[in-house]
């Protein structure tokens, strides 16, 4: 199973319920001190193929599985996930480089209500049915799993975003051949270990570990998986896009984002300033949820920026297991290059950074002084048409521009490429319906941010996404809809 070489961590592909080895790695990073300290599975076509190949011989007996069955082995899962909370916690922050406390509340606890939650809702999806009393005829609808789902996920949120898919794949009644980042896989390695125990037939979950290029596009071009679910950047979609259309494959695609906070005069500052700390900085800013342009209406404006530069520079920067950090490790020195270069060209755009990049000095314990880490930063007058007010940074860093009128700043929000997530900051009911409704953005908060309820969609408009997840939308992605006809 689990295989040391010189004290590094090994990874294996898990294909058919076995750990099997694979004839080349990639190093692996710990972000926070930039040493190699695992080796990932630099799988390609023979491990693809192999695992699509399990996946479709599990399929007959877990796609007849009831609904219930399947709902038990879920929550099987989930107890066991809850029960090593803190060694995938562990695991996680080591991994990614986000904090201990973020991976401990959010996403550790997050992939186990994954399994929780689609093992209750598969249990309380109905179909439809229609009487045609002329006709002598009723017509309903019957759902089927699709078959072998391939999922593919992001490095920011590694359990969290996986367990997302693999979750409603399976409770429809699929079998999976996943692809987690090359970057971020030991916690889903980690999960393999207690399938068996949850009770998941052997094939029913086979995890693929490799790059994109390679893994990734060997499972999106299997011409037996007909559908993808991946989460990632808008680039990559394209990519993918490309190479599913000759099999005319279904696509659930949730991408990047360049999400703006608008905040009215009459926004409640003592909720909106630490909310829209939280909403730019958790995880390193490192959530495609993260607030990056924040529009602040004229008459509060210089209160706001006084008071939100100030608190940005409490956040403590700096080892990420250190349960007193704000802000881990960005996940790559590539990673932090370009977004330090995002701050550089602000600069010289002549925008003024008022904390954090170039402004404050990073205080790292010995230990970790060659990590990929950033202090959050704050950047104010910055043009709308510049490269940090268009472009998705995904990381510590934010905006703030001033705004004057409703029409304007809705006009202004909606004038980028992506469409994920909005907030709205204002006491006036009224007001935040009107903006809500008028902004090109598949989620709003108002007065809030990342309150979630799974059953309800969740997803992109514009260059941020195709199709939703959630309950409803989930079920019906991984299923396969029928209309009966019966006269009588
Ligand atoms: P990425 O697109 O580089 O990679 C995502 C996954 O796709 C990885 O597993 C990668 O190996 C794989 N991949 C890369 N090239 C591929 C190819 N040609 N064929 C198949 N698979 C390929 O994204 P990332 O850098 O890992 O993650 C950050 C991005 O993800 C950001 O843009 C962020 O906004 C987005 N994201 C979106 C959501 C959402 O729900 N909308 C959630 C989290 C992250």
């Amino acid at each position: 199973m689990m295989a040391q070489s010189k004290a590094l961590l090994v990874l294996e592909n898990f294909i058919g319920g076995k750990f099997i080895p694979c004839s080349s790695y990639i190093d692996s990073y710990n972000p926070s001190t930039g040493d190699v300290y695992c080796k990932v599975p630099d799988s390609g076509k023979e491990e693809v193929e192999a695992a699509v190949k399990a996946a479709k011989d599990a399929f007959p007996i877990w796609s007849s599985k009831s609904p219930l069955e399947r709902s038990q082995i879920l929550t099987k899962l989930a107890y066991l996930i809850e029960h090593d909370l803190e060694a995938f916690a562990q695991a996680e922050s080591k991994d990614q480089g986000k904090t201990i406390t973020f991976a401990r509340t959010v996403d550790i606890p997050r992939a186990a209500y994954n399994f929780r939650f689609f093992a209750s809702s598969i249990l309380h999806h109905v179909t439809e049915c229609t009487e045609m009393t002329t006709m002598g005829c009723v017509h309903y609808t019957s759902r089927a799993p699709v078959g072998v789902a391939g999922l593919i996920s992001p490095w920011n949120l590694p359990l969290y975003l996986l367990t997302w898919k693999i979750a409603p794949a399976i409770a429809c009644g699929n079998t999976v051949v996943a692809k987690p980042s090359e970057m971020t896989s030991v916690t889903a390695w980690m999960m393999c270990k207690l399938l068996e125990k949850a009770g998941v037939p052997h094939g029913v979950v086979n995890i693929v570990f490799g790059t994109g290029a390679k893994a990734g596009e060997a499972l999106v071009c299997h011409p037996d998986v007909p559908l993808i679910s991946f989460t990632g950047s808008t680039l990559t979609a394209q990519r993918i896009m490309e190479k599913s259309a000759p099999h005319c494959k279904r696509l659930s695609l949730e991408l990047g984002g360049k999400n703006p906070a608008i905040i009215f005069d009459d926004a409640d500052l003592s909720q909106c300033i630490p909310t829209t700390l939280r909403s730019s900085f958790a995880n390193q800013g490192e959530i495609c949820l993260c607030t990056s342009r924040i529009f602040v209406q004229r008459g509060i404006y210089s209160e706001f920026l006084k008071r939100f530069v100030a608190e940005a520079k409490k956040w403590k920067t700096g080892n990420p297991s250190d349960p007193t950090v704000d802000v881990g490790a960005l996940i790559s020195k590539e990673h932090l290059e370009k977004v330090r270069n995002y701050v550089k060209k602000a600069q010289a755009e002549g925008a003024r950074v008022l904390c954090g990049e170039g402004v404050d000095a990073l205080d790292l314990p010995p230990g970790n002084q060659k990590g990929y880490f950033m202090l959050p930063t704050v950047i104010a007058e910055v043009k709308d048409e510049s490269c940090c007010m268009q472009e998705e940074i995904f990381g510590p860093v934010t905006c703030v521009v001033v705004f004057d009128t409703e029409e304007e700043v809705i006009k202004r929000a909606n004038s980028v490429k992506y469409g994920l997530a909005a907030t709205v900051w204002s006491s006036d009911v009224g007001r935040v319906h009107r903006v809500a409704h008028r902004l090109q953005s598949g989620l709003v908060w108002t007065n809030c941010w990342l309150v979630r309820d799974l059953n309800l969609p969740f997803g992109g408009m514009k260059a941020s996404g195709i199709g939703r997840e959630g309950a409803k939308d989930s079920y019906e992605f991984f299923t396969e809809v029928k209309t009966i006809t019966i006269k009588h």
